[in-house]
């Protein structure tokens, strides 16, 4: 990577545009004085991104521009390019060329660009940095600042090696790491003062949700036993009731059967008492029958009485009438209903005997009216017959009905009996029941609802102690005390809270730890790149120190000092209350750092003397040998030297200008000068001149030319 062009146009004395094309070794620029060869150099630092006004000798920043003359007015806009060869690729874009430009406009408006991409001046600036250019602050030497570089001070002469070693980068690491590490320690401390804050409460609490859970722990143990306990009394209560209701169920069954055939059985007895009550009704009809027949039967013998006195009637006749009337009478009274025909015959007899009259027609009637009267005797016979008969039936029904109204009463009490055993049951049924119910109320009660385990636990009681181990329990729950849910929740919240604060303790103290191995890494290889670069630095600057005076001695001393450590190895809660504590009684630790370097030389036939008391020529000299010592070291892309050579005389000029040939074949230089020894080095040489209207013009000269410009 070298600068290949440079394009200027409205940059100071530079109106017009300019172009400037170098090669990669060393290019010198001369021309007269005030012609614009330093505003060369002030471009390239411009360009570069340089913001200091002082450096780029103005009092504002629009003072880069073109400001106008007599003959020309102002321009509006300064622009300038690089145009860099990246063909190695060192500024980090994937092209062969790299252009990086700067625009300013009047009215402030600035901006950079990048092969012709708008960026930001962050992004110049690390090109520029990840492209090799150690550091900016020697990419361009001023005019007359070239001492600088040695009367700086020992920090700044640190500072350069630092950034010629490429530490810097490392620095800015650490210095990042620092700042973490003090704001994770910072974080620890914030979170271990927290974590000390709540142990106490957790242990409190802890102590208390043990408690609770112990307490927890004997209630499962009493809802248990429990459970077993309600499970047994349950099965033998619900065995009583099944039995029970299985023995009221056969009551009941037996009663109904019982009910029913006393229904019927009634019926069948009612039946029989109205057939009982029709049959004598018979008998009275029977009997007012034999009465009508007994009348008519005496109607009858009036009549054949009459017949008989009518037929003959003589005085013995009517004498012997009232002895026909006994003997008749005599004979009926043996009527039997088995001699019938007899007391037929005998009547008939009788009849003849007493009867004289041979009157037809009474005897006709007189035999109709027996006729009838034996009939009258035959039906009242039969009658009377027909009425035993009946009397007997009644009489045995009337036996019959009374032995059933026995049976009906027996058997009605046999009902009654089985009544009362059926509310016997009913009553123990309803014992049972109120038994259930009580100690349905009871679980629920003890379970504050009925458990759904508790059908598992329905069987024979097998543990006769279990009321008293149930007793035990509840004593000791009664001892433990209630259970405080709030107090619970607290105590998860805050065990939460602990744990999530101890993990961040251990993500700390393991960041903390991680930065600390972090900056003894960084310090290693700070030390080591620094040690390494101070040692090839100091070397070089001794060397050409030797060569520039032509003789003499110069060296570079480290200068350290005791730096203050924290010691913050361990920072829980009760360390640092500890080191609090401690604080008195211990000595803070120190450890010795590098906090610049100083630079002893001493001209051929001096004595050793500070930097201050060279002479103006002497202090550039020295300066020279520290910059050639830095760029031998550490090469540059490119370096602007700005009449570095202006105090030197022609002897060392020409030592001067052979250690830039020399270091020109790694080092692109771009040297502004008048020294003739320097324009011989150059590869090329530009002629910088200024028309009378205040305009710089480049022209590309020879080197018979430059030495006459510069004579
Ligand atoms: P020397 O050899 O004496 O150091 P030089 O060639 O380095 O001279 P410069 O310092 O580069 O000269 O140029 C200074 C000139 O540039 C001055 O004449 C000054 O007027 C001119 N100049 C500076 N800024 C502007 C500007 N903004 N507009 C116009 N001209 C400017």
């Amino acid at each position: 990577m070298y600068l290949k062009r440079l394009e200027l146009h409205g940059f100071k004395s530079f109106a017009q545009k300019a172009v400037l094309d170098f090669d990669p070794g060393l290019t010198a620029i001369v021309g007269p004085n005030g012609s614009g060869k330093s505003n060369v150099a002030d471009a390239i630092r411009w360009v570069m991104g340089e913001q200091s006004l002082k450096l780029l000798r103005g009092k504002k920043s629009e003072d880069v521009i073109f400001a106008g003359s007599d003959k020309k007015s102002k321009l509006s806009m300064a622009e300038v390019s690089l145009y860099f060869d990246n063909k190695d690729h060192k500024l980090p874009y994937d092209y062969n060329e790299v252009v990086i430009a700067r625009r300013l406009y009047r009215n402030g408006e600035s901006e950079y660009l990048i092969n012709k991409n708008r960026v930001r001046l962050l992004d110049v600036v690390d090109a520029l940095l990840r492209s090799g250019f150690g550091a900016t602050n020697y990419a361009v030497i001023g005019q007359g600042t070239i001492d600088q570089l040695v009367l700086a001070g020992p920090a700044e002469i640190k500072n350069l090696i630092e950034d010629a070693s490429g530490v810097k980068p490392y620095y800015l690491k650490k210095e990042k790491t620092i700042r973490r590490l003090a704001q994770t320690e910072e974080n620890l401390t914030s979170v271990s003062q927290l974590i000390a804050e709540i142990e106490p409460r957790l242990r409190s609490l802890k102590r208390q949700a043990k408690r609770m859970e112990e307490r927890e722990a004997v209630a499962a143990q009493l809802a248990g036993l429990q459970l077993e306990y309600f499970g047994g009394q349950i099965y033998l209560l619900e065995t009583e009731l099944d039995s029970v209701s299985e023995a009221l169920q056969l009551k009941k069954r037996v009663v109904a059967g019982l009910e029913s055939e006393i229904t019927a059985f009634q019926k069948n007895l009612e039946k029989d008492e109205q057939q009982s009550t029709k049959s004598s009704t018979f008998v009275d009809e029977l009997d007012s029958r034999l009465k009508h027949l007994e009348d008519r039967k005496l109607a009858l013998l009036e009549q054949l009485a009459e017949i008989s006195g009518k037929l003959k009637i003589d005085p013995a006749a009517t004498r012997n009438f009232s002895e026909f009337q006994r003997q008749f009478e005599a004979i009926l009274n043996q009527l039997r209903p088995d001699n019938i025909e007899e007391v037929k015959r005998s009547l008939k007899k009788l009849v003849s005997d007493f009867s004289n009259a041979k009157n037809d027609e009474l005897l006709k009637q007189k035999q109709v009216l027996t006729r009838e009267l034996e009939q009258i005797v035959k039906d009242m016979e039969e009658q009377r017959a027909a009425k035993n008969k009946l009397l007997t039936e009644e009489k045995q029904k009337k036996q019959f009905l009374t032995a059933e109204e026995k049976k009906f009463r027996t058997k009605s009490n046999e009902l009654n009996e089985l009544k009362d055993e059926q509310n016997l049951i009913l009553i123990e049924k309803a014992k049972l029941d109120t038994r259930m119910e009580n100690l349905t109320k009871e679980i629920r009660e003890a379970f504050g609802g009925m458990p759904e385990m508790l059908s598992q636990h329905k069987k024979a009681p097998g543990n006769p102690d279990l009321p008293n181990q149930i007793l035990k329990f509840k004593r000791q729950l009664e001892l433990a005390g209630g259970v405080d849910e709030q107090v619970l929740n607290e105590y998860r919240e805050t065990q939460q809270r602990f744990d999530y604060l101890s993990a961040q303790v251990k993500d700390l103290s393991a960041a903390v730890a991680d930065l600390k191995t972090v900056l003894e890494e960084l310090d290693l290889v700070i030390k080591k790149q620094f040690d390494e670069a101070f040692s090839r630095i100091s070397d070089k600057f001794a060397e050409y120190f030797r060569i520039l005076f032509n003789g003499g001695k110069a060296h570079m001393n480290l200068l350290r000092e005791d730096v203050a450590e924290v010691d913050d190895d361990n920072l829980s809660a009760e360390a640092l209350a500890e080191a609090d504590n401690d604080d008195q009684t211990e000595e803070p630790k120190t450890h010795r750092e590098i906090v610049g370097i100083e630079i002893k030389a001493t001209p051929p036939g001096k004595k050793l003397a500070t930097i201050q008391a060279l002479s103006g020529g002497e202090r550039a000299l020295t300066a020279i040998a520290l910059l050639c010592a830095l760029l031998a070291s550490y090469p540059s892309p490119f370096v602007v030297l700005d009449e570095v050579d202006a105090a030197l005389d022609e002897a060392n000029s020409i030592r001067f200008a052979s250690i830039l040939g020399t270091l020109a074949h790694q080092t692109q230089f771009i040297t502004i000068t008048h020294n003739r020894e320097t324009m011989r080095q150059a590869h090329t040489l530009y002629g910088v001149t200024m028309d009378d209207a205040g305009v710089s013009k480049i022209l590309s000269i020879k080197l018979e030319k430059a030495e006459a410009i510069a004579e």
